[in-house]
């Protein structure tokens, strides 16, 4: 007589950015987990910058989702058409879902994240976007919040001879949640660097030229200054990716776009669909945070499959941020200590090898070598 264990149940994730692929691996070992990923490859979008001016990095950023799973899969696909316990996808498939987890993440400008599906296609618009800007004297970039000012210093470490203005409507570097004497910190070293800052300063009109295209033009602010650049880019813009909830899980979307959740980061209204990450309406965007998000979902669904009922609340985090400017400089803070994180600290946890070790391990992927090459013109 043969003895059939029962049906796993099945833990659709959709999106496979740092919140998707964490809870997904984190569940493999007890459910059936289906993750819905479009690209050909985890995209290390934190990484994405270094690319940028080094594009020997391209390979270390765009990791194969191939050994994530053990005994889950990877579907390539989008999902179109999402409500409680079913998925649809763009291909016209339909999966059947016991728990759902939300991991679509948020658009951002690129070259900060990078909407092209294929590996060899993203890649290749960053290659392009690399020589335009090797060949511009003259870069305007748009938002000096974390992004704006590790492109600045990405750009000048690589190219310190190259004119940089990052301009801004805030009075300040960095946004309103971090502290004044990290504004400071930060401002000092771009200005070490020659880096022009115009805060408070808003555009007449947008550059005539496309971001990332090299043409010289000269805009205007409201006060009347003048900036001539050959290239810019755009270094703000958050927007969530939302817009396939449908049925009873649509109630949770809110106008903004981000998805309302509960404190166990259930779809607010939903039991068993949940939502971690950019997506989320729950803490501030940020990849770690993503990370936190998942683990804790993953916990939440693992306790639910084996008949618990009381799920973990999730506890948002303290302001912290690590900003590098450079592989070598930069600085941040963290909570619980008055000091601000030194430049060498940045360097070690952040700045030299951006962590991509850490994701390479994550998808099982072989740990990259060498890291920073000499940049390519
Ligand atoms: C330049 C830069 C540097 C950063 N540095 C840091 C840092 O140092 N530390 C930090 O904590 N954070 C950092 N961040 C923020 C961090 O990258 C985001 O918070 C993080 O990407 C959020 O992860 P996520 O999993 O929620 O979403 P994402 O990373 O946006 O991933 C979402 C995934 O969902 C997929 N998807 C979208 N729609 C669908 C659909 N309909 N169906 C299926 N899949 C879909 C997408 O293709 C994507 O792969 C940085 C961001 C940028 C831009």
């Amino acid at each position: 007589m043969s003895i059939t264990s029962p049906a796993r149940q099945t833990v659709v994730v959709i999106g496979g950015g740092y919140g998707g692929i964490t809870v997904a691996k984190a569940l493999d070992d007890v459910a059936d987990v289906v993750l819905v990923e479009p690209k050909e490859a985890f995209m290390h979008n934190v990484a994405a910058l270094r690319a940028l001016v080094d594009p020997a990095w391209l390979p270390r950023i765009y990791l194969p989702y191939d050994g994530l799973l053990k005994s889950g899969r990877v579907v390539r696909d989008r999902a179109v058409k999402v409500d409680a316990g079913r998925v649809t996808l763009a291909s016209g498939a339909e999966l059947e879902a016991d728990y759902l987890v939300l991991a679509t993440g948020s658009h951002y400008p690129f070259p900060a994240k990078n909407d092209v599906e294929g590996t060899a296609a993203a890649q290749h618009k960053v290659r392009t976007a690399h020589g335009a800007l090797a060949a511009a004297r003259r870069v305007l970039l748009l938002g000096a919040g974390p992004v704006g000012i590790e492109l600045a210093g990405e750009i000048k470490a690589v190219w310190p001879d190259k004119h940089v203005t990052l301009l801004d409507v805030a009075d300040d570097v960095l946004g309103e949640r971090f502290r004044a004497d990290l504004k400071a910190e930060l401002r000092r070293q771009l200005a070490d660097l020659g880096v022009e800052l115009l805060l408070s300063s808003t555009l007449r009109d947008l550059p005539p030229t496309d971001p990332g295209e090299l043409r010289t033009f000269t805009v205007s602010t409201e006060s009347g200054a003048e900036v001539t650049a050959d290239i810019w880019f755009r270094c703000y813009g958050v927007i969530p990716v939302s817009d396939y909830l449908a049925g009873g899980a649509a109630g949770a979307r809110r106008p903004d776009g981000f998805v309302d959740v509960t404190p166990y980061l259930q779809v607010a209204g939903q039991d068993r669909v949940f939502a971690v990450g950019d997506v989320a309406a729950a803490d501030h965007k940020m990849a770690g945070i993503a990370s936190r998000q998942a683990q804790l979902v993953a916990a939440n669904i693992r306790a639910l499959i084996s008949g618990e009922t009381e799920l973990t609340p999730y506890q948002p985090s303290s302001p912290a941020i690590i900003v590098p400017i450079g592989p070598e400089g930069g600085s941040g803070q963290r909570p619980g200590t008055d000091d601000l994180v030194t430049a060498e600290f940045v360097a070690q946890a952040k700045g030299r090898e951006l962590m991509v070790g850490r994701f390479a391990e994550l998808l099982g992927v072989a740990a990259p070598a060498g890291l920073r090459e000499a940049a390519s013109d």
